[in-house]
């Protein structure tokens, strides 16, 4: 991709429409608009100030008039690109804008790739990689918060935090650094002191990198095993879930098909719904199988909710929900069904009897799926548990690329603060803390390389 060449490209949605947009970025943009625009004023348009808008016809090679419509001046830096930019505003139609676009391209403006607006915004120094990266994020946006989310990253709030994150740690690099050179000095490193300096730097990004599993069940989903035993209620609380959220059906690709999946949503939070077999201790090779599948579900989710029949707790002997708890540390929202059917002294006993065999879980919460009754309490616990540690003040890790720099930067964070404590030299300390630097680099774009920075504006469409 030659940045020297003028590109164009429609930046509207194709088909019909009240207006489309065709934009051009580049060195020749204002004499390329110059040849197809006609104002009626009859100016030399390649003379105006940016942010200058004047209405006209646009017309072909041969002077004939393809549409009428409204031209925006850019003038460099002061454009999205950092370039000159100009804006046809046209009617809508395809052959209007394809015979634009064509005769933009006779004039010598070059087809642009997907994202490469955005792409000349971050190498002209206009965004930061985030920030180029949440433009994407803000147009595919289908909820309100991830809307919210991909404007704050977009305001360059992420930036800021990673900004903030680095600068402490050159801080302390700079630190371990001048004992390394100047020790006669300045004297020894303090340990106890940079040690005191790292731990709050390494908080801060391990609080980072955990709203990622939020920014994840935004745009997935939250991953909700449904356990319980045989007639415990699943299929009737599903239905109940899935009835009073009948309107908003995601499809999320599942990750095993072999397991009745449903997604609904909770106040814009997208939840996917696993209904496994059983946990039944058994001999039974076939249905060791489902019992191993339904392991494997509980590993993958965000939340067990494990549901019983309150008036028959005789199956939690059959069950073995204690090392799907134990061993995932997930989550688990114990559910005691059919509370219609006993007294609720009968219901405080069933309650008491799980909490001591099963300490490990979250909580507990007593509905009917056949009346409906705390169906809405539920709800309000699984929205409590998925935005636990949702985001810091409107900033959230979103992309799994920025997610894994983040966990780099932390792993090496925690590290120098491993050798800290052992009283390592202090090389092995900057080596640890460059490394953290260099992760955290990646996500707004100061140490990314062209090939990745290629991949990431891929994605884009053509026009942005
Ligand atoms: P699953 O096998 O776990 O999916 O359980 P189902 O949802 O199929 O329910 C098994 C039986 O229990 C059905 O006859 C339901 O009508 C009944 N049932 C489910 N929830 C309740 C409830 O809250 N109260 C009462 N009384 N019956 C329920």
């Amino acid at each position: 991709m030659n940045r020297e060449d003028t590109i164009v490209a429609v930046a509207t949605a194709i088909g019909e429409s009240a207006i489309a947009v065709v934009r051009l970025s580049g060195p020749t943009a204002l004499p390329i608009a110059q040849k197809v625009f006609r104002g009626k004023r009859k100016e030399d348009i390649t003379l105006l100030p940016g942010y200058t808008v004047r209405f006209g016809r646009f017309v072909d090679p041969q002077d004939e008039t393809i549409d009428q419509g409204l031209l925006t001046l850019f003038r460099a830096p002061h454009s999205y690109t950092g370039e000159d930019m100009v804006e046809l505003s046209c009617h809508g139609g395809r052959a209007i804008v394809s015979r634009i676009l064509e005769t933009l391209t006779q004039h010598g403006a070059r087809l642009a790739e997907p994202g490469e607006f955005t792409q000349r915004a971050f190498l002209n120094g206009k965004l930061d990689l985030a920030q180029a990266e949440a433009v994407a994020d803000l147009v595919k946006a289908k909820t309100e918060r991830a809307r919210r989310v991909a404007l704050n990253q977009l305001e360059g709030r992420l930036s800021e935090v990673i900004h903030g994150l680095r600068s402490d740690i050159i801080g302390a690099l700079a630190a371990v650094e001048v004992t390394i050179d100047y020790s006669d000095e300045v004297g020894e490193l303090n340990y106890h002191e940079l040690e005191s300096r790292l731990s709050p730097i390494c908080q801060q990004a391990i609080c980072l990198a955990n709203t990622a599993r939020f920014g994840r069940i935004l745009r997935e989903g939250m991953r909700v095993a449904l356990i319980g035993p045989p007639n415990a209620g699943k299929s009737s609380l599903l239905n109940q879930l899935l009835q009073t959220e009948r309107a908003i059906v995601t499809p999320i690709p599942g990750t095993t098909r072999d397991l009745i999946e449903e997604s609904l949503s909770i106040n814009g939070i997208p939840i996917v719904l696993t209904d496994t077999a059983g946990l039944r201790v058994t001999a039974d090779p076939v249905e060791r199988i489902g019992v191993d599948l339904t392991l494997k579900t509980a590993e993958q989710a965000d939340l067990l909710l494990f549901i019983v029949d309150a008036s028959d707790l005789s199956s939690l002997d059959t069950l073995s929900p204690l090392p799907v708890m134990e061993h995932t540390g997930r989550p688990t929202l114990f559910i005691l069904n059919k509370k219609d059917l006993i007294t609720n002294q009968a219901l405080e006993q069933a309650a008491s009897q799980v909490r001591q065999r099963f300490p490990h879980c979250t909580d507990i919460i007593s509905i009917s799926a056949l009346t409906g009754e705390n169906i809405e309490l539920l709800r309000d616990k699984l929205l409590q548990l998925t935005t636990a540690s949702a985001d810091i003040e409107g900033v959230l890790i979103t992309s799994a690329r920025h997610s894994q720099a983040i966990q780099e930067a932390v792993h090496h964070l925690q590290e120098a603060i491993a050798t800290t404590r052992q009283r390592l030299p202090g090389d092995f300390i900057a080596l640890d803390l460059r490394e953290a630097l260099h992760a955290l680099g990646k996500i707004t774009g100061e140490t990314v390389d062209d090939e990745i920075i290629h991949r990431i504006f891929q994605d884009f469409c053509v026009g942005k």
